[in-house]
């Protein structure tokens, strides 16, 4: 059972689009937000060109756009927007960024880049100890530590897709309930009251 990067986003956003996405994957509608945003990725790669690599805090490095990413042991694939490869004290280093259309680091950001630094580990072998997301509205970079507590996390959310999948179980709808109000899947959750 192989996922994507971008499921592993969605199950950390709310575990339903997750099961939406992956049990009742005909009723998915395509948004204006989810247009936009695919449009301003696009955008943001060919600023990211024109953009000095001290925006990351650092002096030199190849920039790889639209990186294929597999791993075999997480049963994951996904593709980086960008990976810098960098040489940092006689050793070559990764670093996986993620464009986002968004004002804030969200932990379905974190887990998401923390699945491509693991990916790039085993494709590498080598050690990824950070990442960055980059917020286009604010035009700036964040940096996000790969912690082993992100790296728990994701082996334990990966553990509960599987098992979401298999029993074809629709989870329970997130706590924080501010997200349905621009759900796309909000008219399919009738047992939330916003
Ligand atoms: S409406 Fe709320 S509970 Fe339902 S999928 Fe969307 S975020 Fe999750």
């Amino acid at each position: 059972m192989m996922y994507q990067a971008i499921d592993l986003k969605q199950w950390t956003y709310c575990p339903r689009v997750f099961y939406y996405q992956r049990c009742l994957p005909r009723i998915r509608p395509t948004t204006y937000l989810m247009e936009a945003g695919t449009a301003e990725g696009k955008t943001a790669e060919g600023r990211e060109k024109r953009r000095s690599l001290q925006t990351y805090g650092l002096t030199a490095g190849t920039r790889h756009f639209n990186v294929p990413l597999r791993s075999d042991v997480l049963g994951l694939t996904g593709e980086a927007d960008l990976v810098i490869e960098t040489q940092q004290a006689n050793r070559v280093e990764w670093i996986p960024v993620d464009y986002k259309l968004s004002r804030k680091v969200g932990k379905h950001f974190k887990l998401q880049l923390t699945a491509y630094a693991m990916m790039l580990e085993e494709m590498h072998a080598v050690k990824v100890q950070r990442a960055f997301i980059y917020l286009i509205p604010l035009r700036k970079a964040t940096a996000v530590n790969i912690t082993t507590r992100l790296r728990n996390e994701l082996s334990t959310a990966l553990k509960n897709m599987r098992l979401t999948e298999t029993r074809q179980q629709m989870p329970p709808p997130t706590a924080q309930l501010r997200k349905c109000q621009s759900c796309e899947f909000r008219r399919f959750c009738n047992d939330i009251a916003i």
